[in-house]
């Protein structure tokens, strides 16, 4: 009995110095702070080993200058009042239509040297998601992941049913799913036994003007893929996520240990239950949680208050941010792809 009390005489002993602690310290709060920034973008092109990447400045300035282009849309979009769902599309949709990128043109082959496209979008607001996967005929995934979001009252819709649903929406279909294909891709289906992966999948965050956040993904999977797989891209929890509470959030890589880590909203649950910040989540579960499981990748995430991180396990990662400061007003930009981030003028 006497040495209850005594536990209890120190509990609330402690209990009241912490108390008084944080009430009469002038200790700055912990935990994610704002960062001033009137709209973020932060954009990737996929993660994977960059091969000669470092050492080949003509190809890695086409990837800086698909980068930059990618950026300057995104602002064009929110500079003009466009919503965080509008930049995000606008993004996705150019890197579709890029070859350099697996994700529309471009996009990486499944064993049978077909393409089978998945997209998902998010939005922070009101947690309202879309998905599509396995899509062979739909110009722009990204834009069927968005109607069945606005327009169904489903997430995610696959193969045929994805593709009717679309072709009703009105969305731009194409005849041949040979359309998606470039000659570097056709090079993959003879190769593709050989080589077991490629990363490379879109992806795109975005807080915008109102405070909201928006996560989209684009791919066409993993080389070689069959039997219909799906990856994490347009898994919502896994690939994509957005909580206007937390972050949000856009992966690339082994979709299938991205799924089994639900790494967008594993990243999100750092950060809101652990209080964590954006780029300590997203390092933890890059490097101490894929890691291990050979999981490789990377992700880029922005939080509610405009702070964003890229973090990567593999040897490399296209990745870019475009961010307007509320104080100065200035723009500030830049990309990377391996370790080294340069910014436009360092690339005059
Ligand atoms: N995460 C994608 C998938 O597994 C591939 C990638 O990011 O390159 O389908």
């Amino acid at each position: 009995m006497k040495r209850i009390s005594i536990y209890l005489i120190l509990a609330v002993a402690a209990l009241w110095t912490t108390g008084c602690s944080s009430e009469h310290t002038n200790q700055e709060p912990t935990g994610p702070r704002d960062a001033g920034r009137e709209y973020v973008i932060v954009v990737h092109g996929g993660a994977g080993a960059m091969g000669d990447m470092a050492e080949n400045p003509e190809r890695s300035a086409a990837y800086y200058a698909a980068l930059d282009s990618a950026l300057t849309i995104g602002d064009q979009v929110l500079s003009a009042g466009g919503n965080g769902p509008e930049a995000v599309r606008a993004v996705i949709r150019y890197f579709e239509g890029n070859p350099l990128f697996n994700a529309g043109i471009g996009a990486t082959v499944t064993a049978e040297g077909t393409f089978e496209l998945d997209a998902s979008i998010m939005e922070g607001e009101d947690l309202s998601a879309g998905a599509v996967t396995g899509v062979k005929h739909v110009k722009h995934p990204i834009e069927a992941a968005y109607a069945v979001k606005e327009r169904s009252p489903h997430v995610m819709l696959s193969g045929a049913g994805a593709e009717a649903f679309a072709q009703e929406q009105g969305l731009e279909m194409v005849d041949n799913n040979l359309y998606f294909a470039t000659p570097r891709t056709m090079k993959w289906v003879e190769e593709f036994k050989a080589k077991s992966k490629k990363n490379g999948t879109v992806g795109c965050v975005v807080l915008d003007r109102d405070g909201n956040l928006t996560a989209g993904t684009s791919t066409g999977g993993m080389l070689g893929k069959r039997w219909g797989r799906i990856g994490d891209s347009p898994v919502i929890g896994a690939g994509t996520y957005a909580d206007n509470q937390s972050c949000a959030v856009s992966c690339t890589g082994h979709g299938e240990y991205f799924i089994r880590h639900a790494v967008a909203y594993n990243l999100c649950a750092r950060y809101k239950y652990l209080g964590e910040t954006v780029d300590e989540a997203a390092n933890h579960i890059i490097h101490t949680e894929l890691n291990p499981d050979a999981g490789d990748g990377g992700l880029i995430a922005v939080d509610h208050l405009g702070n964003f991180t890229m973090p990567y396990n593999s040897g490399g990662m296209f990745r870019g941010y475009l961010y307007k400061e509320k104080e100065s007003g200035l723009v500030k930009k830049g990309y990377g792809i391996t370790e080294k981030m340069v910014t436009p003028e360092d690339l005059k």
